[in-house]
């Protein structure tokens, strides 16, 4: 049996889709829907659509918590045809996943790229009461959905960015077309292929053996301080990029790296977050605190730490004069990579 055969098979009774695990499968149906216009428009009759309205995903409100609703093809359709919009609008979705059944999952923005009417601001009111929920802003939003709708919408929304912010070729000024999954967009006229891009960033817990670097930029809701982070720099390998980040912000060399984890973040536009614990050279305690970078930065103990990932902020009160210390929720990389260093340390208030 080929290893490819489950792009050719497309029954799923067949034998070979049969020994195919479910993750390879729709791997492969996913990647045949952005390679196929054909496949993915038929794919569309049969799937789902998480709507967004000026990159807000419409979300719909349980017990302390946000629901992401998902409308049919013939739902949405009834929608566009409600609000006065032709129904080629679908050719804007983008396709961003499926389920294990193989029903596709797109994206669509009402609010964004309108040529008519329908993206006014005054109509997002009527929306919302028609589709029975809000369009809440993904900042606010992210950190109340299940960790499952948090990385789909997050995928959603950068790709809708993505879409909104390339529709013209940067070589020719020509307008660019996307193919239907959303997975590229192609310049008719100069025929280079666009593909979406997310910025790399490094981001990196420091530790001296005992304590654990933590610092804080202006921006950041009072209180809170993370992991160090920053942008790679063009040509840069990971390793360069974080020695050359943590000797930036806060004037310190680092002996030995490891990497841990990695993953998509929305703000401020789409980056691949890279998660890494970094240990300095002997004796190299002293922080230099680079103003233009930090707000602050300071060594932090296993407790100070322990007690600060239980906290939950933001804080709207001064705790004896001053903002509880807190760090990033457990969605964020940084709440992973400290509360690892966490664990392996053998301070008293362990478990978190
Ligand atoms: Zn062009």
């Amino acid at each position: 049996m080929s290893l490819y055969c489950g792009i050719a098979c497309r029954r799923k009774s067949s034998w070979c889709y049969r020994l195919l695990s479910t993750y390879v499968t729709k791997t492969r149906y996913l990647f045949e829907l952005k390679e196929d216009d054909d496949a993915c428009k038929k794919a569309q009759q049969t799937g789902t659509f998480y709507l967004f309205h000026s990159l807000a995903p419409l979300l719909q409100t349980s017990t302390n918590q946000y629901l992401a609703p998902r409308h049919s093809l013939s739902e949405l359709e009834r929608l566009l045809s409600k609000f006065g919009q032709d129904s080629q609008r679908l050719e804007d979705s983008v396709l961003i996943g499926c389920s294990e059944q193989h029903e596709a999952w797109f994206a669509l923005d009402l609010g964004l790229n309108s040529s008519s009417s329908f993206g006014a601001s005054l109509q997002k009111l009527e929306m919302e009461t028609e589709l029975q929920g809000s369009f809440i802003e993904m900042r606010k939003a992210l950190f109340q959905l299940n960790a499952k709708d948090a990385s789909l919408l997050s995928m959603a929304q950068a790709l809708l960015r993505w879409h909104d912010a390339h529709q013209f070729c940067s070589r020719s000024g020509q307008p660019t077309k996307k193919n239907m999954a959303g997975s590229k967009r192609v310049c008719p006229s100069s025929k280079i292929i666009y593909y979406p891009q997310m910025a790399p960033v490094v981001i990196t817990l420091v530790s001296d053996g005992t304590r654990c670097l933590l610092a804080r930029q202006s921006s950041f809701p009072r209180g809170m301080y993370s992991a160090l982070a920053g942008f790679c720099d063009i040509g840069e390998s990971l390793e360069e990029a974080v020695r050359r980040e943590v000797a930036e912000e806060v004037g310190l060399e680092v002996d030995k790296l490891q990497y841990s984890a990695s993953q998509h973040w929305p703000f401020p536009n789409s980056s691949l977050m890279i998660g890494c614990h970094a240990t300095v050279k002997p004796g190299q305690t002293e922080i230099h605190v680079n103003l233009r970078e930090l707000e602050a930065a300071a060594w932090f103990s296993c407790e100070e730490v322990a007690t600060a990932l239980r906290r939950k902020g933001p804080y709207s009160q001064q705790e004896n004069g001053t903002f509880p210390f807190w760090v990033p929720p457990k969605l964020a990389i940084a709440h992973q990579l400290i509360k690892e260093w966490v664990e392996k340390q053998t301070c008293s208030s362990l478990p978190v």
